[in-house]
């Protein structure tokens, strides 16, 4: 641990100090991660927000509510190419990804998706591809001052604010963000950017705005007995009226931060001498994904899908990972063009 000697005072920096980065400062921050690391952080399109490598400080924007795709999609890619191959034979590897790099601004609901992907993708069978970016990755968050119309985390225990997870967590205090240290990554990045040193005050003033900002929730999921509630009602009529909604489009899976399916393909060139295998994100809700040889599908049918989808989310993610599979980012509701609503098809289910 180093000794700082910032705001008058000497105190060692290590997990738990805390730290101001002025917002006047927010950029000269970000530029000397650059230095550092490939930074992924949140960015304006249009009127949304997305995950982007960050190439000119500015562009970061901690005002985000939520972005269209999690940042998962930089550990867990859309597409990855495991291998290039050759009429000849010869085989070429995919080259991982060698300078570390830092996610940027993620809010806490992602974190805890990332915790999640953690499990599916390092426990019993370590998957090489998710675990080379994973762990060249160190996690800045950001607690939630505000809320998305979708969001449901506080429902969850998943946000607006995170107790794990981070190598550093910024809760904006209005002219600063007070900065947590997590790890010792990032007591180095708080060393190395010559952050000053916060009293345990800021710590009164952070719950303040975390407390303001749980008053904003407009929806919510309760756990209380969920399980035996969908075990319950695997009959339920809101399974009926689903199925003459639901386009089986697939879109409330691709934008969720915690699902984890693919497929493998291979990907030949035109010339036909020449390709590549990849590995592409799949969707529980598309007719072909249940589909194996000779045709047969387990779930041919749109109701069978979109059952799947709200149990394993809901029901059988807990007995595989000890955690719920949803963690209230609203961002499957908010891409549903038929206002498909998880939170509602739990409240029709308790007759509220
Ligand atoms: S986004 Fe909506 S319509 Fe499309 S598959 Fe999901 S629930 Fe169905
Ligand atoms: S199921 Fe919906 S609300 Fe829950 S984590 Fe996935 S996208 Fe977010």
């Amino acid at each position: 641990m180093a000794i700082a000697k910032h705001l008058g005072f000497n105190e060692r920096i290590g997990i738990g100090s805390l730290a101001l980065l002025p917002k006047d400062h927010l950029y000269d921050f970000v530029d000397q991660l650059m230095e550092e690391f490939v930074v992924v952080g949140p960015v304006a399109k249009g009127s949304e927000f997305v995950f982007s490598e960050i190439r000119d400080p500015e562009q970061v924007r901690l005002d985000y509510e939520t972005t269209i795709l999690p940042p998962k999609k930089v550990l867990h890619r859309p597409f990855q190419t495991l291998f290039s191959f050759r009429e000849d034979g010869g085989i070429t590897e995919e080259e991982r990804i060698n300078k570390r790099q830092v996610l940027f601004g993620v809010h806490p609901c992602d974190v805890h998706a990332i915790s999640i992907l953690d499990k599916a993708y390092g426990s019993e069978y370590p998957d090489p591809y998710y675990m080379a970016h994973r762990e060249q990755t160190l996690i800045i968050a950001l607690n939630c001052t505000q809320v998305g119309k979708n969001c449901f985390c506080h429902s969850l225990d998943t946000g607006p604010s995170l107790k794990e997870g981070y190598d550093l967590l910024l809760t904006d205090l209005g002219c600063s963000y007070l900065v947590e240290v997590g790890s010792e990554s990032g007591t180095g990045i708080v060393e190395r950017t010559g952050l000053a040193l916060a009293p345990r005050v800021k710590m009164v003033e952070k719950e303040k705005r975390l407390d303001n900002a749980r008053k904003k929730f407009r929806k919510r999921l309760l756990t209380q007995g969920l399980h035996e509630l969908l075990e319950e009602n695997f009959r339920h009529p809101i399974w009926e009226e689903l199925i003459k909604s639901c386009l089986a489009c697939g879109s409330c899976t691709m934008v969720c931060p915690t699902c984890f399916c693919y497929n493998v393909v291979d990907k030949i060139d035109l010339s036909l001498k020449s390709g590549r295998r990849q590995r592409e994100w799949d969707s529980c809700m598309l007719l072909e994904y249940a589909q194996v040889a000779l045709g047969h599908n387990f779930r041919r049918d749109r109701d069978a899908r979109i059952k799947q989808r709200i149990y394993h989310k809901l029901l059988y993610y807990e007995p595989q990972f000890g955690t719920l599979g949803c963690v209230g980012c609203g961002r499957c509701i908010s891409a549903c063009v038929k206002k498909i609503d998880i939170t509602e098809i739990i409240v029709r289910m308790r007759g509220e």
